[in-house]
């Protein structure tokens, strides 16, 4: 197989069950089933949005693909390797391919460093130990990210929220990553920001065949930048399609859900509306059959009782409802 074709990221029937223990002895009372059993591939230079209410597992689905949480079970491949049952010294490597963006760009920097030594820290982690060398590389990343290299001896307090932003994406960058998680990275920003931030990450991806796995739970902000969008709800996807599939042809009642809350810009187009009820069960006891049948208005009694497998109704378009 050429290597072009080779995704960057490969996961197969991904869960990450978090155990509940009680009493004395710690007994293991239950689980938190937080992911349970999540399959998507990311390719060369593409962007999976991963979509979802808050508490449907999105981020620690993030977290595991770059096991910073252990999966339960399941494969992780970056570019065709296994990567669950490596050491941590196997696994290096394949952390400089893989990178993060969190969504608080404030918290997730430390106050007391440097700007220019937050971007560097990763560079001085990996064994770039010259000072001159590790300057100049923080500097060209301060350049790219639309930062000024004048601004590498300021500290976090003294930037906004989309320089703040601009500084982590300079930081993921700094090993040249083929892969970037993004934890809802800019729904802290204010909604002209969020375009601006967007757009570099478009940039930074055609410049450089970056990949993407850009977690949100909001369909709008993710429409811009995916190629492929997956629909979670309660740790399993629901739909899985290329973005326009997902716009103009959705399946599943959740991703209809989710899109009647995205405005449509042309009034002449009209999309169904459907408005849910309560609130996301939990996940410790998710419900029987279909995990969403208690708040599904198309619920029937099969719903109650058989799960729906995700399956794929058209070329690249994967549903689980038992009535598509
Ligand atoms: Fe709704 Fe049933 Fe489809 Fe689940 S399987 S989404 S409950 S219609």
């Amino acid at each position: 197989m050429a290597e072009s074709n080779v995704p960057v990221l490969a996961v197969k029937d991904l869960k990450k069950h978090f155990p509940i223990r009680k009493g004395l002895l710690r007994r293991h009372v239950g689980n938190v089933y937080a992911v349970d059993g999540i399959s998507f591939t990311i390719g060369v230079g593409e962007t999976l949005g991963l979509v979802g209410e808050s508490g449907c597992g999105k981020t620690t689905a993030g977290r595991t693909v770059l096991r910073l949480t252990e999966p339960t079970s399941g494969s992780i491949e970056v570019g065709g390797t296994e990567i669950t049952g490596l050491s941590k010294a196997d696994l290096r490597p394949y952390r400089r391919q893989m990178q993060i963006i969190f969504q608080d760009p404030f918290s997730s920097l430390n106050p007391r460093m440097y700007a220019g030594d937050i971007v560097g820290e990763p560079l001085l982690v990996h064994g770039v130990s010259s000072k001159k060398e590790r300057a100049e590389q923080v500097a060209a990343l301060f350049a790219r990210v639309g930062l000024r290299p004048a601004q590498m001896s300021n500290y976090p307090h003294q930037f906004s929220g989309g320089q703040r932003q601009r500084i982590g994406i300079a930081r993921a960058l700094a090993l040249g990553p083929k892969l970037i998680v993004g934890d809802e990275p800019v729904s802290a920003l204010d909604v002209s920001i969020q375009a601006q931030v967007i757009n570099l990450l478009k940039d930074l991806q055609r410049e450089r065949q970056l990949s993407y796995l850009f977690i949100s739970h909001n369909l709008a902000v993710v429409e811009h930048i995916s190629h492929q969008i997956a629909v979670m709800y309660l740790g399993r996807i629901v739909e899985y399609a290329d973005t326009r599939s997902i716009f103009t042809r959705a399946q599943h009642p959740y991703t209809e859900a989710l899109l009647s809350a995205v405005p449509v810009p042309d009034p002449a187009i009209k999309r169904k509306k459907l408005v849910l009820q309560g609130d996301v069960p939990s996940p410790v006891k998710p419900p029987p059959g279909c995990h969403f049948h208690t708040r599904c208005p198309y619920a029937v009694a099969r719903c109650r009782i058989e799960s729906p497998p995700l399956r794929e109704i058209a070329p690249g378009h994967h549903v689980s409802c038992h009535l598509r």
